[in-house]
């Protein structure tokens, strides 16, 4: 299918790049394409980017039908433009799109359709360390319809977002709360789609937490309220002394990429990574004996999250002194690394563009 490429006449003033925080800005096109039962997938263009007409009575706006990714594009040092792992995003985009009664689409379209927009869109793409290119596919329900049904028609399209360095003021450990009257997801539930509802519903505890001085909620597991989840969004690693531990994927939890490629790090070093339930006694226990050596969160949007912090049945367990754990840093730095080109990446790792 041929993409259709219609250009902005008015490109926007571009943002200061020292100060562009996280998903602020957006470049100036898009990509977007259409479904209708007797079409399929249709009409895949890119346009100027713009605001989009919805009826009021749009199926995503009542009943949230909606799946979404967030992966990046990154600039070398030697000006290539270069993705991280990206069909990873696609595949997990289209197993979302299952368990929500989307359709699926081809991914190989949408690559190509989101290295043409990024090309378009090439000199938004910052270049400091720490900086990159957040890309946002999203698919969403448009009949416009009261009933409760799957859509029949959909679109999908891809947004743009030049962000800042996650870190700006230092790679510091957060403070996390383990949440113990609200639930995340169960499984069964939606937990492991990336689906919009799934975030409004993390929204209260999140900012109970934060009024208490927290930055994020450990999520327990939704039955028991026993077993560790995740950290806010991000998939979460304990290091009890020589074992890391993360929770294994249940059917609740948010299989990242991110968490992916640490496993595979981590192995590849020889470490001793289980994939494993854990509780949350388990760690009160290894932190009583002066084992939980280091904790940290991953995803996306800041690579790796060290914790200094966890609250638990109202006590604060302190790991590292507050400080970023070797292990922790190591990890972040060989992402990173691979990432920006400065070290050669695990095969189909890093998909370039133009
Ligand atoms: C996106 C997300 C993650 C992290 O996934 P990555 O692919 O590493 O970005 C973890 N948990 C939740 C709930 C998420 O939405």
């Amino acid at each position: 299918m041929e993409i259709k490429i219609t250009k902005t006449k008015q490109p926007k003033v571009k943002p200061d790049k020292s100060n562009l925080g996280f998903g602020r800005f957006f470049t100036d096109h898009m990509f977007i394409m259409d479904y209708s039962p007797d079409k399929g997938w249709f009409n895949p263009r890119i346009e100027p980017y713009q605001p989009f007409q919805m009826d009021p009575a749009t199926i995503v706006l009542h009943y949230g039908q909606a799946v979404f990714e967030g992966l990046k594009a990154f600039k070398t040092s030697d000006s290539k433009i270069q993705l991280f792992r990206p069909f990873e995003n696609f595949k997990r985009m289209n197993n979302s799109s299952a368990r929500l009664c989307i359709p699926q689409f081809d991914e190989k379209l949408v690559m190509e359709g989101l290295k043409k927009l990024i090309e378009i869109d090439e000199q938004w793409i910052p270049e400091d360390d720490g900086t990159a290119l957040y890309i946002r596919p999203t698919v969403i329900g448009t009949d416009p319809f009261l009933g409760v049904r799957a859509s029949d028609t959909y679109r999908f399209y891809i947004i743009l977002s030049p962000v800042g360095a996650y870190y700006s003021a230092g790679f510091n450990p957060i403070k996390i709360a383990v949440e113990a009257e609200y639930v995340r997801a169960v499984k069964g539930g939606v937990g492991d789609a990336k689906t919009i509802g799934n975030y409004a519903a993390s929204l209260l505890a999140g900012s109970n937490a934060a009024k208490d001085g927290y930055n994020q909620v450990l999520w327990l597991d939704g039955i028991e309220k026993k077993y560790i989840e995740e950290v806010g969004a991000m998939n979460i690693f304990f290091k009890i002394k020589n074992e890391i531990v993360t929770p294994e994927l249940s059917g609740s939890i948010l299989p990242g990429v991110t968490r992916n490629s640490v496993i595979y790090l981590l192995k590849q070093w020889g470490l001793d990574i289980s994939e494993r339930k854990i509780s949350i006694d388990e760690i009160k226990a290894a932190y009583q004996a002066g084992e939980l050596e280091e904790v940290f969160g991953t995803g996306t949007a800041a690579v790796i999250s060290p914790v200094g912090v966890i609250k638990y049945e109202n006590q604060d367990m302190i790991i590292n002194n507050e400080k970023v754990g070797p292990l922790t840093d190591k990890l972040y730095q060989a992402i990173m690394d691979i990432q920006y080109g400065r070290t050669q990446a695990p095969s189909q790792w890093i998909e370039p563009v133009g």
